[in-house]
């Protein structure tokens, strides 16, 4: 079974699932085109989840969609809006004052109404996890559209004294009513530090690490009516709402990039078993940082790369997925160009090798093989182990090409390349080509050019190209 390392427990635990299990996924905020580095992290759940289907394991996944609430300022890798697909006249526009909503600010730099601009990149969102193979989740909530699911757990949290409003209509979570508050990251209350920004002298809140589940506001299509006045909901609150509503109140699996430890996922653990009275979550999971020319891959560092740069380079989509599969997920992973071209080679040579493969006699799976790599993807996602086994078999003389087919489809299940792409694409000649080109070896070997001739002309009308090489002919 899949043993994974916990972020809260800080050791590889076992995944006890039994026959089903649910998985929370933060998911995008949808304000711009996901980077590879997004994707990423999004990986790291599609590779979870093929890992246990393939254990005959049910799995139910949740990912929001982060429509609103998602502020500039907070700490989730993104400090400022910047390169925006609409070019320079909009970045420029795009320069706003801290704490606003990266969706509205966006908007406004787009000149589109907010609901239009996240739709859109919703929509990007999806064609570009598509093309990466990971398997849709079963739920995907929109954040602007389970306001009352927020709603309905603030109140709790206010009811159960975990929260509490102030009169300009905000409404702050109680951060020493949850003593274990830092268990994730290990930033514990009485260690934190008043932050030097509007933190420290924010007179509304009790105490200086209180965050805002509710924020008053009155304006655009983004805020709603509520019992403490119209406004609009805290990013955190979002998360603990959807997850609590779709996968219940305990579930296995949290999953998000590391820079979403702290504050985001404190901040929903606080608030979700605050509501729920227990532990909610049984293992966090988080993946480390995609890095590009050494720096972590960010719109505000200015080095991200789409999935759509990587195909107008020429490559192939899941040439991304391969180079992430070449390094485990709790490794930084610094990427290059020449590391995707060399996962794209990989990729395509790999379809290549199945394609000839599939042409073989039957045979079973290479047993030991595959379990070889089963279990390096149940060792804590160790998928370049995995890999390494792989290119072993790919090399293995011993074993009969059918073997290598068998197994290689069977693991792609897991591996999602689509390696059985040019399966087909073999060449196939038409009906009778076959023999017309034995015909024309006996004339040639015979020297009977002009049959020679005439054979290949009959050929050329059947769409088979005839050369003649010093190994005899050849055609395609
Ligand atoms: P966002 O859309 O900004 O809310 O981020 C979506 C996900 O991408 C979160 O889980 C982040 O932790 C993750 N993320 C952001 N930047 C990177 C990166 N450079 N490498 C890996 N994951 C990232
Ligand atoms: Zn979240």
């Amino acid at each position: 079974m899949l043993r994974i390392y916990d972020t809260r427990t800080r050791q590889v635990e076992e995944i006890a699932a039994g026959r089903a299990l649910r998985m929370y996924t933060c998911g995008p905020t949808v304000y711009r085109h996901a980077h590879v580095g997004n994707l990423r992290t999004y990986l790291l759940s599609d590779l979870i989840r093929r890992v246990l289907e393939r254990r005959r394991v049910r799995v139910v996944a949740c990912q929001n969609i982060t429509d609103v609430g998602h502020l500039i300022e907070d700490p989730s890798g993104e400090a400022a809006l910047g390169d925006v697909a609409s070019g320079e006249a909009a970045s420029r526009q795009a320069v706003s004052h801290e704490g606003e909503d990266k969706v509205l600010a966006q908007a406004r730099a787009e000149g589109r109404s907010p609901l239009e601009l996240a739709r859109f990149y919703e929509s990007s969102f999806r064609s570009d996890t598509a093309a990466l193979n990971l398997r849709p989740p079963e739920h995907t909530p929109r954040a602007s559209e389970s306001i009352d699911l927020m709603v309905e757990l603030i109140a709790k949290l206010i009811e159960k004294g975990h929260a509490y409003a102030v009169p300009d209509g905000s409404v702050f979570f109680d951060a020493r009513t949850f003593p274990t508050y830092g268990e994730i990251s290990g930033n514990r209350l009485d260690a934190l530090k008043p932050a030097h920004r509007i933190d420290a002298v924010d007179p509304r809140k009790r105490f200086h690490a209180d965050w805002a589940l509710w924020k008053p506001s009155s304006e655009g299509e983004l805020t709603w009516d509520t019992p403490w006045g119209r406004g609009f909901p805290g990013w955190h609150v979002e998360c603990s709402a959807m997850s609590l509503r779709f996968l219940g109140s305990s579930f296995e699996l949290h999953i998000g990039g590391i820079d979403l430890r702290f504050p985001h996922h404190e901040d929903e653990r606080a608030q979700s078993d605050s509501a729920a009275g227990h532990e909610v979550v049984r293992h966090w999971v988080h993946g480390e940082h995609l890095l590009f020319d050494g720096r972590k891959m960010a719109k505000s560092t200015g080095n991200v790369v789409l999935l759509s740069d990587v195909v107008a380079a020429g490559l192939d989509p899941l040439a991304v997925r391969m180079a992430f599969l070449e390094h485990r997920y709790r490794q930084q992973l610094n990427l290059t160009w020449d590391t995707l071209k060399a996962a794209d080679r990989t990729v395509r040579r790999w379809r290549t090798r199945v394609a000839e493969w599939s042409e073989s006699i039957s045979a079973p799976m290479a047993t030991a093989y595959a379990e070889r790599v089963e279990s390096a993807f149940d060792d804590d996602l160790d998928t370049p182990a995995a890999l390494r086994i792989l290119r072993e078999l790919e090399r293995d003389e011993s074993v009969a090409p059918g073997a290598k087919f068998e197994t290689f489809l069977h693991l792609d299940q897991v591996l999602g390349l689509d390696l059985s792409a040019d399966i087909g694409k073999a060449r196939v000649l038409p009906a009778g080509a076959g023999e017309l080109l034995e015909a024309r070896a006996r004339a040639r070997d015979a020297k009977d050019w002009e049959a020679a001739d005439r054979l290949r002309d009959e050929l050329a009308e059947m769409g088979v190209r005839v050369s003649d090489t010093s190994e005899g002919q050849t055609w395609a």
